[in-house]
């Protein structure tokens, strides 16, 4: 913690040099003792007597997290914004890291060092949405060493139409800010993703998702791809008998189908896949079936569409990933750009940008060789 109050109206910031260490001070939070912390790791701070439990500070006080909230702070504060740090909100009962004031929105950041139950980062995202404040998390460095995007580190992650996906992460020693986004998943835990490098003083125009001054580049395209190879990796995942496909392989024995007769559609892949938890055949396979269990001709509407998505998640059919921060549209999207997809198969006519009309069921093969012809010339 980086400020304690000395009573009930007066606070002092630990980096103070007038500070007199034997006035006694307490934490905001839980009000016990605390004192002040100078050491050549960390900056100044206050750290409780007791390691009795405190809700607030009883996490994620390292010295990366300290200085890191410290430097976010001064510098929306430098710029003249209305910021508070670790400013009590007592409707919620949470601390942000930083709490800011522009004049459309209350930010409230967190510079998330730690690792911390799912659970816990739901609930904290959905409490301050909920109450009208916007969460901003920003990760520290243990969340960015590898390329893994974990199930954790997919929670952080948000959306705009003009970026896409993206998550932020600040390197406290360094001073560099940095929007990691593009995701591409390639296996299941290998992912790319491009990122680019702010300047700590652009901040504020990263907290107002103004992008376009920020990012000059254009999002690479998801390479395109032959669906014979998607094919391929299929038999070898079977062949490796891979765990993750066995509900699949039972949905499919379940509709009397066979990985040989599962239609082609089901390797047409989309960028954004990640956002569903199971592997893409399978809901994909799933949503092909209710297309196809529609009347011929029958005009298939965004509304039907999403409750379809709806249902399909009550009954488990679908899991969704956990994005707290992602809104609901975005997964919709999804299913309406594979819609879109089965398009060049005939499946569905477009009619406008919310309608398509039924035309028939995708093929279903007798043997191998004749679906392997077929995939051979498709490219999307
Ligand atoms: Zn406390």
């Amino acid at each position: 913690m980086i400020i304690a109050k000395l009573d009930n109206v007066t606070h002092v910031v630990a980096s103070d040099g007038s500070l007199n260490r034997s006035s006694p001070m307490y934490c905001p939070s839980c009000g016990q003792r605390v004192y002040l912390k100078k050491g050549k790791l960390k900056i100044a701070h206050f750290a409780h007597f007791s390691k009795q439990e405190c809700e607030s500070f009883s996490e994620g006080e390292t010295a990366e997290h300290l200085k890191g909230k410290w430097k976010l702070f001064h510098s929306l504060k430098k710029q003249g914004y209305e910021v508070a740090l670790e400013a009590y909100l007592p409707e919620l009962k949470q601390r942000p890291d930083i709490l800011l004031k522009t004049d459309t929105e209350s930010i409230a950041i967190e510079y998330q060092c730690s690792m911390l139950p799912i659970d816990k980062m739901v609930e904290r995202t959905e409490n301050y949405l909920r109450n009208g404040y916007y969460p901003y998390w920003i990760l520290g460095e243990k969340f960015v060493m590898n390329q893994n995007i974990t199930t954790l580190k997919k929670t952080f992650i948000q959306h705009t139409t003009r970026l896409g996906f993206y998550f932020v992460h600040f390197n406290s020693g360094t001073n560099e800010l940095k929007i990691f986004y593009d995701f591409y998943k390639v296996s299941d835990s290998k992912w790319r993703y491009t990122n680019c490098r702010i300047p700590l003083e652009a901040l504020d125009l990263m907290l107002n998702k103004n992008f376009k001054e920020l990012i000059s580049k254009k999002t690479i395209k998801k390479p395109k791809e032959s669906l014979y190879r998607s094919y391929l990796e299929l038999q070898n995942k079977i062949r490796a008998s891979n765990n993750r496909l066995r509900p699949f392989i039972f949905t499919l024995y379940r509709h009397s189908e066979t990985i040989v007769t599962m239609p082609i559609e089901l390797f047409l892949s989309l960028k954004n896949e990640w956002l569903i938890e199971q592997p893409p055949y399978e809901w994909k396979y799933h949503f092909l079936r209710w297309i196809e269990s529609q009347n011929k001709r029958k005009i298939i509407t965004k509304r039907n569409i999403i409750s379809y998505i709806k249902n399909a998640i009550n009954s488990q059919e679908l899991q969704i990933a956990r994005l707290p921060l992602v809104k609901d549209e975005v997964i919709v999207s999804l299913f309406v750009d594979y819609l879109s997809l089965l398009i060049n198969t005939g499946i569905v006519i477009k009619i406008s940008d919310e309608k398509w009309l039924f035309q028939s069921k995708a093929a279903r093969y007798s043997n191998e060789s004749d679906k392997v012809k077929r995939l051979k010339n498709l490219f999307f």
